[in-house]
């Protein structure tokens, strides 16, 4: 089909929305290492993660060999009200930009709770609903997660209780509103109750939260509390499992117009969307059917790919999780207060730290500044208000259709525009404000949370 007829949008009929889930570890030559017991250094038993995790949810974190897991009925009908989320042709950032690229970007931001999340949320509130429970724990971080799955739980008619990472508690009280409206209880963390919460906090007194500091206060309570389970939103290969819908949907978009990639990209905090997006297209790359650049992007206040180590690490301070082998910058890295956004985790999807680790893909990080700019320039043109994390993935995509501009290349680019930024303007006004900051952490700050990696 001739390029002038591709339109501005290209939906996915309902009957065209998959069917399964893709699970790129089948195809993985090498498969992310296991989940360890923190206690005996040994693999994680199912037994042992199903006293954290819902059962079905354990059995997909485990499966390492399907390849196409199917997606249950009643999800799929929940899909159906906020998808096939649209694939956009940026017609308009390619013209103001001057390129010649041709620049794609999957839009996840058209559901309430305004990111991707929602996709995998839902999958496990279902599971959750399945097995009986009365109700689930979680963390967020800039609420953005919390949302999702405070909406998924009272779908299912599940409790929901959220621990908010306080700094951001504190910048988006409206976020909190949006839970309580969709009946979740919200508590700022580190909170006083929890055991790990007061630990945490007559240690550090005042700080302002971490994602790891809320994780080990939700395992607390799930764990403490019978008929419940923790949840996670992002990190756990199970989450990317659910999130490849929004790459299965990229892929059979862009297929309708016989249209390849040449560069893939997506920010990247514990790479939940990344993992999702580009989860079929690696999958050809691995099997040697197509090759395709593909680039994460993460803020350089938080660099666990470019400038972390792959080891063992805890996923949460309070060190009570499994041991995941994960690009990390150690479980007590706590990023600077002024950047709020959800790409602030210590570590790596153990699925994506594998690929990046074989060489399958690249990674890059980009400063506060710089990624307001893009989103600026983005908002602008394109009409959508970016969320700061997906606007991380509009950086790079700028920068590169600018390289074609300079070299007249016709890349095709595609990125993952994983959400809004409408609860994101407390920081949107710093930068207007021009006082907005951005805090790289040194060599030797890295290094004394290097060192306190535990020996596995
Ligand atoms: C949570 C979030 C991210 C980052 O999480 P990943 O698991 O790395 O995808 C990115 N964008 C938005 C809008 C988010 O809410």
């Amino acid at each position: 089909m001739s390029e002038s007829k591709i339109p501005y949008k290209i939906y996915l009929t309902e009957s065209e929305m998959p069917q399964s889930w893709y699970n790129v570890r089948a195809d993985m030559k090498t498969k992310p290492a296991p989940l360890l017991n923190p206690g005996t250094g040994l693999p994680m038993k199912p037994e042992e993660l199903e006293a954290v995790f819902c059962s079905e949810l354990v059995e997909q974190e485990l499966d390492n060999d399907t390849r196409l897991i199917p997606i249950p009925e009643e999800i799929r009908n929940f899909y159906k009200m906020y998808r096939p989320s649209p694939l956009v042709r940026a017609y308009c950032l390619e013209e103001k930009l001057k390129t010649p690229a041709k620049i794609y970007y999957k839009f996840e931001g058209n559901n309430t709770s305004g990111s991707h999340k929602l996709n995998s949320a839902i999958a496990q509130a279902y599971y959750a609903k399945k097995q009986g429970l009365k109700g689930v724990t979680t963390e967020t971080g800039a609420g953005q997660w919390g949302t999702a799955l405070s909406m998924a739980c009272s779908y299912f008619g599940l409790d929901c209780k959220v621990f908010m990472v306080k700094c951001s508690y504190e910048q988006k009280p409206f976020r909190r509103e949006v839970m309580r409206t969709y009946g979740a209880s919200v508590t700022p963390s580190p909170s006083t109750e929890t055991q790990v919460g007061r630990k945490i906090l007559a240690e550090h007194p005042g700080t302002t939260g971490s994602l790891g500091c809320a994780i080990s206060e939700a395992v607390e309570v799930a764990v403490s509390n019978p008929g419940y389970r923790y949840v996670l939103g992002s990190v756990l290969n199970q989450v990317l499992l659910h999130q490849s819908v929004i790459g299965l949907e990229a892929k059979a978009a862009l297929d309708k117009y016989g249209v390849k990639p040449d560069v893939i990209i997506g920010c990247a905090g514990g790479g939940s969307n990344l993992g999702g997006l580009i989860s079929p297209f690696m999958g050809e790359k691995i099997r040697g059917e197509a090759d395709y650049r593909i680039v994460a992007v993460e803020p350089a206040s938080c660099p666990s790919f470019t400038r972390g180590v792959y080891a063992y690490d805890f996923c949460d301070t309070g060190m009570v999780c499994p041991l995941a082998k994960m690009y990390t910058l150690g479980s007590d890295f706590i990023p600077s207060a002024n950047h709020a956004g959800g790409l602030r985790y210590h570590g790596m999807s153990p699925v994506l730290s594998q690929l990046y680790d074989d060489g399958y893909m690249e990674a890059v990080s980009a400063v506060q500044t710089d990624v307001f700019e893009a989103a600026e320039a983005f908002a602008r043109v394109e009409g959508i208000l970016p969320a700061l994390e997906s606007s991380h993935a509009i950086r790079v995509a700028i920068d590169e259709a600018l390289k074609c501009r300079e070299t007249g290349e016709e890349k095709t680019i595609l990125f993952g525009l994983t959400g809004t930024g409408y609860f994101d303007l407390v920081a949107y006004e710093q930068f207007h404000n021009g006082t907005m900051t951005d805090y790289i952490p040194t060599d030797e700050e890295l290094e004394s949370y290097r060192r306190r990696l535990p020996k596995v």
